[in-house]
């Protein structure tokens, strides 16, 4: 146990990034984030309130610089440095290229690129003082297949790629980490209001045959924040039953 670490999982209220939170919950404090309205934010605390305070959410829109200074900021004068990020929070807007609309393809990128930029620029220095830690971006396997229909979400999942490299080149003397995850077809709520005929013709394309679970990936983010991993750095670490191969 490592209770004097604290984590912060961007977009934990849901899919992946919850079961990153419920993971971690083991080991560190964490704080989480998410962006929708409240009503969920009451359904959210008591989950919280099964963690026995260990487990903190926020809503906190990552676009938004100003919200994202203000949460880091309170953070950092309550509990210091962060141990690790997880920057998990994304969005798709899939459509074809030549149809998308500017608005979706800014919406895409501010959440799944910039917000990053904002969470590392108000928390890295504090990290770089304090010199230990694990950053980890949630990229996707789009980033190295490519997906009709996901030019921009895949634009940024590639972006994430060169991020974590230069990014881990830069603050690696510090004892600071970067590497990035890339999941495959993962059961969450998207895959799970698919027709089964659709769910069957892509379970087809999948050499293990079958759909990763949420808690595939989120061992994988824990072994990249544990002393496991304590050589690996700038790495992309691909979880997807093989459909790369
Ligand atoms: P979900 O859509 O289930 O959850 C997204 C999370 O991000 C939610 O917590 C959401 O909050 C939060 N979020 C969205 N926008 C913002 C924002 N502007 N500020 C703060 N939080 C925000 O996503 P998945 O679990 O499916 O995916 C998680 C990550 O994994 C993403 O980066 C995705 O690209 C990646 N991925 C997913 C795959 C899959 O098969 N599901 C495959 C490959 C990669 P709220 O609940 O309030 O909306």
């Amino acid at each position: 146990m490592k209770p004097d670490k604290w984590v912060l999982v961007t977009g934990g209220s849901r899919g992946i990034g919850e079961s990153v939170v419920e993971h971690l919950a083991d080991k560190y404090n964490v704080v989480f984030t998410w962006l929708r309205e409240e009503e969920q934010a009451r359904a959210l605390e008591s989950e919280c309130a099964q963690f026995a305070g260990k487990v903190i959410g926020f809503r906190c829109d990552g676009t938004c610089a100003a919200q994202v200074d203000t949460l880091a900021a309170n953070l950092l004068s309550e509990h210091g440095a962060p141990f690790g990020i997880i920057h998990n929070a994304g969005i798709t807007r899939d459509a074809l290229h030549f149809r998308q609309t500017s608005q979706d393809w800014h919406a895409v990128i501010n959440t799944n690129l910039n917000a990053i930029f904002h969470w590392n620029q108000a928390l890295l220095p504090a990290m770089m003082t304090k010199s230990e830690g694990s950053i980890v971006m949630m990229s996707s396997v789009s980033a190295i297949k490519g997906n009709a229909g996901q030019v921009a979400y895949a634009a940024t999942k590639a972006a994430m790629l060169g991020m974590t490299r230069s990014l881990a080149k830069e603050v690696a003397r510090f004892n600071l980490r970067v590497n990035s995850v890339l999941p495959g077809l993962i059961e969450t709520e998207m895959v799970q209001v698919m027709a089964e005929a659709e769910k069957k013709i892509l379970r087809k394309g999948i050499p293990m045959r079958r759909f990763g679970r949420k808690e595939e990936v989120s061992q994988v983010v824990g072994f990249l924040l544990s002393d496991g991993s304590s050589y690996i750095t700038g790495q992309s670490l691909v979880v997807d039953g093989g459909i790369t191969i």
